[in-house]
């Protein structure tokens, strides 16, 4: 197991991510409505046996519905975003822990310096004074205007908020 390290220098785009959704999936299950493994309330993972332990009738194909998070980042990314932001929720912004998904840069755009980088083997360095963040923040939205739309309609408008700020991930 290995463990990446990043730090971020400056515009993010922050998403609050706690809209949840029923979605269904296929279950083998008791097919007695009276028994305790009815509709997998203990779920039977193995298909090779057609009769349920607890009581004997035969296990059936059942569909359940489930509440999951509406939003998954990593289809959203590789889909209607094409990669060009990378949605980096590690252990410390991790999405479970405070329902806020953190999308960051992933492709070079014209006049843009590196925001980011793993602190073993990228060099950063900034002086403060020379830092313009209202200029990378309106630069960062002209260039992302697109995605940050898509995002928009995906999150909720009041839901996305684009920032400059410094953070460090490890996941
Ligand atoms: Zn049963």
């Amino acid at each position: 197991m290995s463990v990446d390290y990043s730090v971020h220098m400056g515009p993010f785009i922050k998403c609050k991510a706690d809209q949840m959704i029923t979605r269904e999936r296929d279950i083998i299950a008791c097919g007695n409505k009276k028994c305790q493994d009815f509709q997998g309330r203990i779920q039977i993972y193995d298909a090779k046996k057609n009769f349920c332990p607890s009581c004997g009738s035969p296990l059936e194909n059942q569909v359940v519905e489930y509440e999951d998070d509406k939003i998954e980042a990593n289809e959203l990314q590789e889909g209607i975003l094409k990669n060009a932001l990378y949605e980096t929720s590690g252990d410390i912004f991790g999405e479970h822990d405070n329902d806020q998904h953190i999308w960051v840069a992933n492709k070079k755009r014209e006049g843009f310096r590196t925001f980011g980088g793993d602190p073993r083997h990228d060099e950063m360095y900034l002086e403060i004074q020379e830092l313009d963040t209202e200029k990378e923040l309106e630069g960062f939205k002209r260039a992302f205007e697109s995605e940050i739309q898509i995002l928009k309609n995906e999150y909720g408008p009041d839901n996305v908020e684009v920032v400059w700020g410094i953070f460090n991930t490890a996941s």
